[in-house]
């Protein structure tokens, strides 16, 4: 579904990302670990276009990824992506929350949408909240609302970066339990950040282990946990525990 070749990136002289190449195949899970900095993020940024790169090439389906903004946002429509800071609007209720971009971007049916959007809810746990406004919602619930709005579009591709670290523990478990479904339910093809080392081990069917912005490992999930192929990789791990 994803190819990535040769992608470098550069934030003004310094240089980010070098030479960065994976596959990624529909229906995989893969997560994307590696220290602080090493470039998780703005890898994730790049494939969603909120990032320019200065060389390499993406392929999404099969289709060269044009990098200007309009063919980004038609794009954006089929990848997905859930950041740490959950930005729901404030202004608007968790229903009309989800269902704006598919009916003003999709251009999608409003009654089809909305009741997509209440059974998405329902799936979540979070039926009860459709009229309430994201302040009157917890972390972990805003976290929940983010990703059944991301779903509403139905990506392709959805890409998730931290999507529990700022929240509090008790809220963690709800989020990570929506995302495994995800992965084995609706095998949803899907690129996670994530420092949750349990839940990556469950969930990843591959691991990409950055480190100073290069690939250092692209393992098979449970490989990676049991046995890393590199010496960089289990320093990381044992620094996890
Ligand atoms: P973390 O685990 O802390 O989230 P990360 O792996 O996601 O880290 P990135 O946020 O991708 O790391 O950052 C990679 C490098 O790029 C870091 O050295 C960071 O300082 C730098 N960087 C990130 N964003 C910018 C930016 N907008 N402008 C300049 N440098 C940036
Ligand atoms: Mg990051």
């Amino acid at each position: 579904i994803l190819k990535v070749t040769h992608l470098n990136k550069f934030y003004g002289a310094r240089q980010v990302l070098f030479d960065v190449n994976f596959t990624l195949h529909q229906g995989e899970v893969l997560t994307l670990l590696g220290p602080s900095g090493s470039g998780k993020s703005t890898l994730l940024r790049t494939l969603n276009g909120l990032e320019a790169f200065q060389a390499g090439t993406l392929t999404f389906n099969g289709q060269p990824v044009v990098a200007d903004e309009a063919h980004w946002q038609k794009l954006r429509q089929k990848i997905g992506m859930v950041f740490q800071s959950y930005d729901l609007f404030p202004n608007l209720t968790v229903l009309e929350n989800i269902t704006l971009a598919p009916v003003k971007i999709q251009g999608r049916p409003a009654a089809t949408v909305q009741a997509e959007a209440l059974a998405l809810l329902e799936r979540v746990g979070l039926s009860a909240y459709a009229k309430a406004y994201p302040r009157e919602l917890s972390g972990g619930q805003k976290q929940r609302i983010a990703i059944v709005r991301a779903l509403a579009l139905h990506p392709e591709l959805m890409l998730f970066d931290e999507v529990t670290a700022s929240l509090d523990p008790e809220m963690v478990r709800g989020v990570l339990e929506i995302i495994k479904q995800l992965s084995q339910e609706a095998a949803m093809t899907m690129i996670i950040v994530t420092h949750e080392m349990n839940f990556a081990a469950q969930i990843a069917d591959r691991v990409l282990f950055l480190a100073d912005g290069k690939i250092v490992e692209d393992t098979p999930g449970q490989q990676f946990f049991a046995q890393p192929q590199t010496k960089r990789a289990q320093e990381f791990l044992d620094s996890m525990d």
